[in-house]
């Protein structure tokens, strides 16, 4: 589907820079540092990343904003190391959490999906997150999800569970025959979390049937009164994690490079989603799964039931300016846990203010030459530290005159137009 307009991205190598380096990165598979994407020696390096995308019925709040920043910077520090960036995300335009929301609400699921999507590509726009080459909602592949849980039927990775209150019976994957299933996947997941997070995403650990409490749900068939597609595998609709692996290995490839998405989604999702793609013959989903960290709200976690989510379209309403709040999120490492508090904001219109009088000071001697690209290159090229990059930019307005290439380099790494009115 249509995503959003794409920021300009100055070329800091026109500007006679020349490259920044690849990033390392922490893998959370891994548990380590990587250098990504992996260098393959003499060709332009090529890197693919698949970040999980929203499901649209609360967008967008500050823990949104705040993932996806994380993976439009590294998407930037790639392409001011020359590499060639392919990017796709999904929408969950068909769970149940929408679902439920359309139904409390009385309005129809489809236009409160359309509803939400459009203020997430309004919200993305403003803070110039970059768009995805391919963003993807989920009604719009429901024949190969349906052809894919078919196959994971016939070769055995999936079994048939009847419902009670459903017209034919649900799809399951088999978590038991995955090979090294959690343990040794990176997750360091214990079996007591995995059952606990199982059910905190509505996996049902305990229905009767199941092969193992973990399994879930491929295709879920018709309830009265829900959307449903007719496929081979029967009436219903994709579940969860087996539409991301759809959608990310149809746009991408396996493996792609990076996989991306909040910490929240480490387990089942990407857990799941790296092992349905086995299970469908890929030798591999990912090189690396990344894992932004999650944004409370002043001492509690945001969510839509405690009803204390910061919305970006607020803030923006009430008068924000975008790189202001962009400001204040890369105020914080990208797989930090942090809390939002209001003042947060007022520091990074500060901030901001600052930046923008150095940005039209005069440079009276262009001659002496020192720019913050090196200083920003090397902070971030260190698993994205923005935090330690705006501490850089700070300590530069001090002694230098505004030149260039810094000006390029705020843009392009940072996003941060100080020129195009911020
Ligand atoms: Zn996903």
């Amino acid at each position: 589907m249509r995503s959003w307009t794409r920021a300009e991205v100055p070329s800091l190598v026109e500007l006679g820079h020349g490259e920044g380096g690849l990033p390392s990165v922490h893998d959370v598979r891994a548990d380590a540092r990587v250098v990504l994407p992996p260098t393959a020696g003499g060709d332009r390096p090529t890197a693919s990343m698949y970040t999980c995308g929203i499901t649209p019925y609360d967008a967008t709040h500050l823990g949104h904003a705040f993932t996806y920043l994380a993976f439009d910077t590294l998407t930037r520090v790639w392409l001011d190391a020359g590499v060639e960036v392919r990017t796709a995300m999904n929408s969950t335009d068909v769970d149940d959490p929408l679902l439920e929301r359309a139904q409390r609400d009385g309005v129809d699921w489809r236009e409160l999906a359309e509803r939400q999507q459009e203020l997430f590509r309004s919200d993305m726009e403003a803070l110039r997150i970059l768009p995805p080459d391919s963003w993807v909602a989920v009604t719009e592949r429901i024949a190969p999800i349906a052809e894919a849980v078919e196959r994971l039927l016939e070769s055995g990775d999936a079994y048939r569970l009847g419902a009670p209150d459903a017209e034919g019976d649900d799809v399951l994957f088999d978590t038991t025959r995955a090979r090294q299933f959690a343990v040794g996947a990176g997750s360091r997941t214990d079996a007591a979390t995995m059952l606990e997070l199982t059910r905190e995403f509505g996996g049902e650990p305990d229905r009767p049937g199941k092969r193992s409490p973990l399994d879930p749900v491929l295709w879920r068939a018709a309830r009265p009164g829900e959307p449903a597609w007719e496929s081979p595998v029967g009436r219903g609709r994709p579940g969860w994690h087996v539409e991301c692996t759809v959608i990310a290995m149809d746009e991408l490839g396996a493996p792609f490079t990076v996989a991306a998405g909040g910490r929240d989604l480490r387990f089942p999702h990407q857990e799941m989603q790296g092992h349905h793609a086995l299970a469908l013959g890929a030798p591999l989903f990912s090189r690396a799964r990344l894992n932004a960290g999650l944004v409370a709200y002043e001492g509690e976690k945001m969510s839509k039931s405690l009803g204390n989510l910061v919305l970006v379209s607020r803030l923006l309403e009430a008068g924000a300016r975008p790189a202001a709040i962009r400001l204040a999120l890369l105020d914080h490492h990208w797989r930090a846990d942090w809390e939002w508090h209001d003042h947060e904001l007022e520091a990074a219109e500060a901030r901001l203010d600052r930046w923008v009088a150095w940005s039209t000071l005069p440079d009276d001697d262009p001659s002496l030459g020192e720019s913050v690209v090196p200083w920003l290159r090397a902070t971030l090229a260190d698993d994205l530290n923005t935090p330690a990059a705006l501490q850089a930019v700070d300590a530069f307005i001090e002694r230098a005159p505004a030149d260039e290439g810094s000006l390029a380099a705020i843009d392009a790494l940072l996003g941060i137009d100080l020129c195009g009115g911020a």
